[in-house]
C-alpha cells in the first residue's frame, strides 16, 4: 500500500517494479498515481488498487463516484473504500449503505471488485504539530509537511463485533473483498481478522494488515494460518526506519545530496536527501557527518531515499574541535571501509557511537581514543590482535616487537629482522586500549614514545587488514 502522503510518482514507479519482481499480489495507490501504476505493472499478474473515497454522509455520492470511474479507466482493477464501522453501524447507516452499493454497482459493470476497508476514511492535512504530539503513527508522516489526521476520536478502534457487523452490512451492499484497515494506525490483530472473516461468505476474500518490516513476517504467517486472513497487506513495505551515523555525503545535482550512512539494522546505506542543498531545505543540517540520527528511510532500487530525519546527538563539541574532528573522521573513514551495504551491523555502529561519544566528551587525547576504538573495531572484524602473550611461539616473555602478518606482538626470540624494536610501554599502552573501554581510553594519557610507537603499530595493522590506506590518520596531531 502506497499510500504515504508526500509519496512521490518516482516512488510510485520503484514500488511497482519491486512488487513485480517480488510477486505481489496487489498494489494499493492514490486515485492520481493510478495511470503510472498501471504502467509500471502492466503485463504482469499485480492488481492496481485504487484507495477511492468511501461513502460519507457529511460528501455528496456524486464526485465519489465519479473519481472511482476515473480510477476504473485509468486501469485499477479494484476499488478500496474505507467504510467506519461506527458510522456504518450509526444512525447514518442507510445512507452509507446507499453510497457503497451505487460504487459497487459501477465497479462490477466494468468488472473490478470492491475492499472495503473498515476503518475511518483517511484524511489529509497539513502537518503542524510536532511529529510526537501529532495523534498519528510515525511511519506515515511525511517529510513533505502533510500528515495523515485521525477522523473522529483517536481510541476509536473497532471493537472485533463491530467489524464483523459492519463487514456483513458491506458485503450486503456489494463489497467483494474485506480490509482491516490500512494499517495506518497499527496493524491488525488476530481478533479483528478472525471477526472479519467470520463476516464473509466463503468466496470473499479477507485481508489482514500489517506493518511491513522483517519481525512482520511471523505476524503475517499467523494472521493467513491462524486468523484465516486470505491476504496480508503491508503498510508501503519500501518505508522502514533506522537509526544511523553519518559517513560522509556527497553532491548529486543542483540541490540534492547523497548521504552515506552506518545503520544498525541494514549495515551501510547510500541515501538521497532530496533538496537538501537549498536554503530552506526541510532536513536543515541535520545530515552532517558525525550527526546520529533517527531516520525514515524509502527503499529504492539503486539508491534509498531519506524522507525524515530526527537528531539523536549532533555530537556538538566534537565538531567544534579540530583534534576530535580529524580523529572521528579517521573513525567514519575505517567504518566506511569495513561495513557492508545491507548487512546489519549493530555492533560496529554501538561501537561507532561510544567512540563518538568519547570525543564528544573531554578525551585526555583524541588521537589515542582512536587507536583504541581502530583496535576494537579490528577486534570485531575477527581480528583481534595477540597482545598479552608472543603471537608466534605463546609465552608470556616481555614484548618488544610486533608483527601485522603474524597477529600481534612478539616475544625477544620471535622478533627477526623486519621488526623494529619497541619501547617496553608500547605493546602494554596498545593491550590496555583494546582491553579497557573507550572511556578509560578517553582518560589515558600515555609517554610520548610509547604513544607514537602504538600508532604506527594500529596504523599499520589496520591498513594490512584493510588492504588500503587511511587516509585521514596521517593529519591526526601526535
Ligand atoms: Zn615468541
Amino acid at each position: 500500500m502506497l499510500l504515504r502522503p508526500d509519496v512521490t510518482p518516482s516512488e510510485v514507479d520503484d514500488a511497482c517494479a519491486s512488487a513485480v519482481e517480488s510477486g505481489l499480489a496487489a498494489v494499493t495507490v492514490w486515485p492520481a498515481d493510478v495511470p503510472s501504476a498501471a504502467a509500471a505493472t502492466g503485463g504482469s499478474p499485480v492488481t492496481v488498487v485504487a484507495a477511492v473515497s468511501g461513502p460519507d454522509r457529511t460528501a455528496a455520492a456524486y464526485p465519489m463516484l465519479d473519481e472511482a470511474r476515473r480510477a476504473i479507466q485509468a486501469g485499477a482493477r479494484h476499488l478500496a473504500v474505507a467504510l467506519d464501522p461506527r458510522a456504518i453501524l450509526g444512525e447514518d447507516a442507510a445512507e452509507l449503505a446507499r453510497q457503497l452499493q451505487a460504487l459497487c454497482r459501477i465497479a462490477h459493470a466494468e468488472g473490478v471488485h470492491v475492499r472495503a476497508v473498515l476503518q475511518a476514511p483517511l484524511a489529509l492535512a497539513a502537518h503542524t504539530a510536532a511529529p510526537q504530539q501529532a495523534p498519528l503513527a510515525p511511519a506515515v508522516v511525511g517529510g513533505g509537511g502533510l500528515a495523515w489526521m485521525r477522523v473522529g476520536a483517536p481510541e476509536a478502534s473497532p471493537s472485533a463485533t463491530e467489524l464483523a457487523e459492519a463487514g456483513r452490512l458491506a458485503v450486503e451492499a456489494g463489497a467483494d473483498l474485506l480490509q482491516t484497515g490500512f494499517g495506518v494506525w497499527g496493524r491488525a490483530t488476530l481478533e479483528q481478522v478472525r471477526a472479519v472473516r467470520r463476516a464473509l461468505p466463503s468466496r470473499h476474500a479477507a485481508i489482514g494488515v500489517i506493518a511491513g518490516g522483517a519481525e512482520d513476517a511471523n505476524a503475517a504467517r499467523h494472521l493467513l494460518e491462524r486468523a484465516g486472513a486470505d491476504r496480508v497487506a503491508v503498510l508501503d513495505p519500501s518505508l522502514y526506519r533506522e537509526q544511523g551515523v553519518v559517513l560522509r555525503t556527497y553532491k548529486l545535482g543542483e540541490a540534492d545530496r547523497i548521504v552515506v550512512l552506518l545503520t544498525q539494522g541494514e549495515g551501510k546505506v547510500r541515501a538521497v536527501a532530496k533538496g537538501v542543498r537549498k536554503t530552506k531545505s526541510r532536513f536543515g543540517g541535520r545530515l552532517e557527518p558525525f550527526s546520529h540520527v533517527d531516520l525514515s528511510l524509502y527503499r529504492g532500487r539503486e539508491l534509498d531515499i531519506i524522507t525524515q530525519v530526527e537528531v539523536v546527538d549532533p555530537f556538538r563539541f566534537l565538531r567544534d574541535d579540530y583534534d576530535r574532528v580529524v580523529a572521528g573522521t579517521a573513525m567514519l573513514e575505517a567504518v566506511d571501509q569495513v561495513a557492508q551495504e545491507r548487512e546489519a551491523a549493530v555492533r560496529i555502529f554501538l561501537l561507532l557511537v561510544r567512540a563518538l561519544r568519547a570525543l564528544d566528551g573531554d578525551p585526555r587525547d583524541p588521537a589515542v581514543v582512536l587507536d583504541a576504538f581502530l583496535l576494537k573495531l579490528m577486534a570485531l572484524e575477527g581480528y583481534r590482535p595477540v597482545l598479552a602473550e608472543c603471537a608466534a611461539c605463546g609465552r608470556h616473555a616481555e614484548l618488544r616487537a610486533f608483527s601485522a602478518v603474524r597477529g600481534g606482538a612478539l616475544c625477544a626470540s620471535c622478533r627477526n629482522g623486519g621488526e623494529s624494536l619497541l619501547d617496553p610501554g608500547t605493546v602494554p599502552l596498545l593491550s590496555h586500549l583494546l582491553g579497557e573501554d573507550l572511556d578509560q581510553a578517553a582518560a589515558t594519557q600515555p609517554r610520548a614514545a610509547a604513544r607514537r610507537e602504538a600508532a604506527n603499530v594500529v596504523k599499520s595493522y589496520v591498513e594490512y587488514h584493510l588492504d588500503r590506506r587511511l587516509r585521514s590518520y596521517p593529519l591526526v596531531n601526535r
